[in-house]
């Protein structure tokens, strides 16, 4: 199937050619011209880039350890967006956490001097429904432990690996800063510190950061299109991150995804058939990590950017979560009933994906600001058992992606976005029939 080459050689020179592309760099520069250049071989049309300003932030050196009991080297990573440190470091005694409630319930002063740490251990879902909560540590974490006096802040990863790898990942900000020095420690490393203090030690960590922000950079969206025959002004959005985290070369996420997206679109171009409607292949800058206060830079430029016309958006969908197997899918309530979602699931079922029993939900953090305009979404869930393994970690390198199932997230994808495209019905009110033709 040539979807699946499309697919392999995209990810695969993608993250060869250029590697890391943290939002705002050079290199996430370089990656938005190598995928124009792509999409344009490619035979989309309306292919641009669309740049807009942040402040980007780039790791320095950085090194963290236990000095007490006995000095122990750490493997971490700055969470991305966190100041530097002095040059010597920052030190203190850790207190301990298991979660970010925990935290959060510690009177204001109590950790004044002190390093706070959470060492909420992740549990490995399907779904990644343990993301949420633990990531919503990483994010809030450091301002809530500078609320009560800490000076720095430790998090064992956000991870299921178990291997003695950091994952990085942003965190939020107040006031236009994370006020204190925030970093992940592997998994290992955290339970190392939790023993510790089960066995009644002070436990004081050193951590030193060089980080640096760059105003006045810039990140991209790159856009493309297949315009469809006859219902070209309706656009069906297909979304995925070009940005990435700089440890690792951005395979899993979201190289992965921009390969799916775009691969399933050229395979609705090379069907017998041009599709009735648009579509809009959106790969975002800056989902990552956006600054000074805001996150998901590239899907609220294009959001706030086409105000007017999002009423001609009649769907939406995202990309970014792997490229381990699809497994079920969720549609705007209502459409699993229309025509349109009998002739997906005809396609979908033979292929191991079925009907979700949840609506579409959130349909990812691209297309969110799309969601929250009235834009319908769907999701293609992916089996994430494994995906927070390797999530922002240096080990997310291309060996990680299996050919077969990216091969099989490509014909899911093109077969739900042909469909839709070739199809007139109005997914904000399926039962209402069709969208009247438009040009
Ligand atoms: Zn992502
Ligand atoms: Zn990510």
């Amino acid at each position: 199937m040539q979807g699946d080459t499309v697919a392999w050689d995209f990810v695969s020179e993608l993250t060869t050619r250029i590697g890391p592309r943290p939002a705002g760099s050079a290199a996430e520069l370089a990656a938005a011209e190598w995928a124009a250049r792509r999409l344009k071989a490619l035979g989309f049309e309306n292919v641009h880039i669309e740049s807009f300003p942040m402040t980007a932030w780039v790791r320095g050196a950085e090194q963290a350890q236990i000095t007490a009991p006995a000095v122990q080297p750490l493997t971490a990573a700055s969470l991305g967006g966190a100041p530097p440190t002095a040059p010597g470091g920052v030190e203190g005694e850790v207190a301990l956490f298991a979660n970010l409630d925990d935290l959060k319930a510690a009177a204001p002063g109590s950790l004044n001097g002190k390093i706070a740490m959470i060492a909420f251990h992740m549990p490995r879902t399907q779904d990644g429904a343990g993301y949420g909560y633990a990531g919503a540590g990483r994010r809030s974490g450091p301002v809530e432990a500078a609320k009560r006096g800490a000076i720095g802040f430790v998090i064992r990863s956000v991870g299921t690996g178990g291997h003695r790898l950091a994952h990085t990942g942003a965190t939020a900000y107040a006031d236009g800063r994370v006020p204190i020095p925030a970093f992940a420690i592997s998994e290992p490393d955290g339970d190392q510190i939790e023993r510790l203090v089960a066995l009644g030690e002070k436990v004081r960590v050193r951590l030193t950061s060089s980080a640096t922000y760059v105003p006045d950079s810039r990140s991209h969206n790159i856009i493309g299109e297949i315009r469809g025959s006859t219902r070209p002004n309706e656009v069906i959005v297909l979304g995925a991150h070009m940005d990435s985290w700089d440890l690792g070369t951005g395979a899993i996420d979201d190289g992965a995804g921009a390969a799916i997206v775009t691969a399933a679109a050229r395979l609705a171009r090379e069907a017998p058939r041009k599709p009735q409607r648009t579509l809009r292949v959106v790969l975002y800058g800056s989902e990552e990590i956006s600054q000074p206060t805001e996150t998901l830079l590239g899907g609220r430029f294009y959001a706030q950017s086409r105000k007017a016309d999002l009423g001609m958006h009649v769907l939406a969908g995202e990309s970014d979560f792997g490229a381990d197997r699809v497994y079920s899918v969720a549609l705007p309530k209502g459409v699993a009933e229309s025509a349109f979602g009998q002739s997906l699931m005809r396609v979908l079922i033979p292929i191991g994906v079925v009907p979700s029993s949840k609506p579409p939900g959130d349909g990812g953090a691209d297309v969110e600001p799309l969601e929250r305009a009235g834009v319908p979404v769907f999701l293609l869930s992916q089996d994430g058992s494994k995906y927070f393994d390797y999530h922002h970690t240096a080990d997310d390198t291309l060996d990680k992606i299996d050919p077969k199932t990216l091969s099989q997230n490509v014909a899911a994808w093109a077969a739900l976005v042909w469909l839709a495209a070739d199809s007139a019905v109005d997914f904000r009110a399926p039962a209402g029939g069709t969208m009247p033709a438009t040009h």
